[in-house]
């Protein structure tokens, strides 16, 4: 068992859609535990910095104006292998090319409005549980 933290975001498209539920019981389903959770709007400065690897990307300024469009659920989740088993319940970037049964496959509209974001590695879900969570705010149950 290695028990992992990994950072969750429901995006704008999935909020507004009112999947907010859908996709978390998705989480508790596979065995990770949400244990800390909050709602915000990203202004446009605090999405380019969450997403500055991307900066050198031709979609750089359209995701950041997309992630502008309202607010997003961000949350820790935590669990055995949580980072590889977020991302294997998000499914891949592009919907089109998404294994069926996975958020995105069955819940995203584009490669863009994805639904969800889900960190990649150790080392950034823990500098992207940072940009959003203080230690006092995540309640382990592991
Ligand atoms: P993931 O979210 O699966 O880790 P990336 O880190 O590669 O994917 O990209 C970050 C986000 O940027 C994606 O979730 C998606 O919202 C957006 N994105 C990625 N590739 C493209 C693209 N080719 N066109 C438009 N938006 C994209
Ligand atoms: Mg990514």
């Amino acid at each position: 068992m290695t028990i992992e933290r990994t950072l969750s975001i429901v995006k704008p498209d999935a909020v507004s859609k009112n999947q907010i539920g859908e996709i978390i019981h998705r989480f508790e389903r596979a065995g990770l535990k949400v244990v800390a959770a909050k709602m915000l709007r990203l202004s446009k400065e605090r999405a380019e910095a969450f997403y500055d690897i991307h900066k050198n990307r031709p979609f750089f300024n359209d995701l950041v104006n997309f992630m502008l469009t309202g607010p997003v659920l961000v949350q820790v989740l935590e669990g055995d292998n949580a980072i590889a088993k977020n991302r294997e319940i998000m499914g891949a970037t592009n919907p089109k090319d998404a294994a069926p049964g996975t958020i995105r496959a069955d819940l995203a509209e584009s490669i863009e409005a994805n639904a969800v974001h889900g960190s990649d590695s150790p080392e950034n879900a823990k500098v992207e549980i940072n940009f959003f969570f203080t230690p006092a705010e995540i309640y382990s149950r592991a």
